[in-house]
């Protein structure tokens, strides 16, 4: 007996239900609904898809994500101030409350809080660095989660920061422990944010 499965259509629902929020039964819906507008809804998501597939891309100098020709926001020197976050979700959230204005820099995550701290596992450390003395940077604020290692990689990145004039400071202990910025609500964040205090490492 034949199988009425479509093999591509199993692969796309298979797909689909990986993205966030969505489960086999969304994921099936969703399918539905391209499969029966395929010359309208699926040509143009698929084409929109290869484009960002090719030309989006993370500036290996700040981690944020920019169109494959066009030069990085961190090239301009128009702020003073860098906020450094562990990922792009944590970037997002911050910049949704409108609280900050100044420029990102975006980690790709923390170091774990017991070894490996001296080479900064391919977070994007020295290149903070760099751009912090470049740019002529009077402001880091570390907006690392309230984790044990959100605090490890803080204490990080304003040790390697040590021997250059900028304010490194922290956001307020408001975030709790443990406490994931992506997750946090605007009024927390706002308080964090506005009652951050300077960092000192001695
Ligand atoms: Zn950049």
């Amino acid at each position: 007996m034949a199988d009425n499965k479509v093999k591509e259509i199993e692969d796309l629902i298979k797909v689909i239900s990986k993205l966030p929020g969505l489960g086999k039964k969304s994921a099936s819906r969703i399918v539905l609904k391209l499969i029966n507008s395929r010359d309208d809804l699926m040509k143009n998501l698929t084409n929109t898809l290869a484009t960002a597939y090719k030309r989006v891309v993370r500036c290996k100098n700040c981690g944020i994500l920019k169109s494959i020709d066009l030069d990085c926001v961190c090239t301009s020197k128009k702020y003073d101030q860098i906020c450094v976050v562990e990922n792009l979700a944590d970037m997002f959230t911050i910049q949704d409350t409108g609280i900050y204005s100044g420029s990102y820099h975006i980690l790709g995550g923390v170091l774990p809080s017991f070894e490996g701290k001296s080479s900064g596992n391919g977070l994007l450390i020295d290149s903070l660095v760099n751009r912090v003395k470049k740019n002529s940077i009077k402001e880091v604020i570390l907006a690392t989660s309230a984790s044990i290692e959100g605090e490890t990689t803080a204490h990080y990145i304003s040790d390697s920061l040590k021997n250059i004039k900028v304010k490194i400071t922290r956001l307020a202990k408001g975030v709790p422990v443990g406490g994931e910025i992506e997750f946090l609500d605007d009024g927390t964040l706002f308080s964090a944010f506005k009652n951050r205090s300077t960092l000192t490492t001695d």
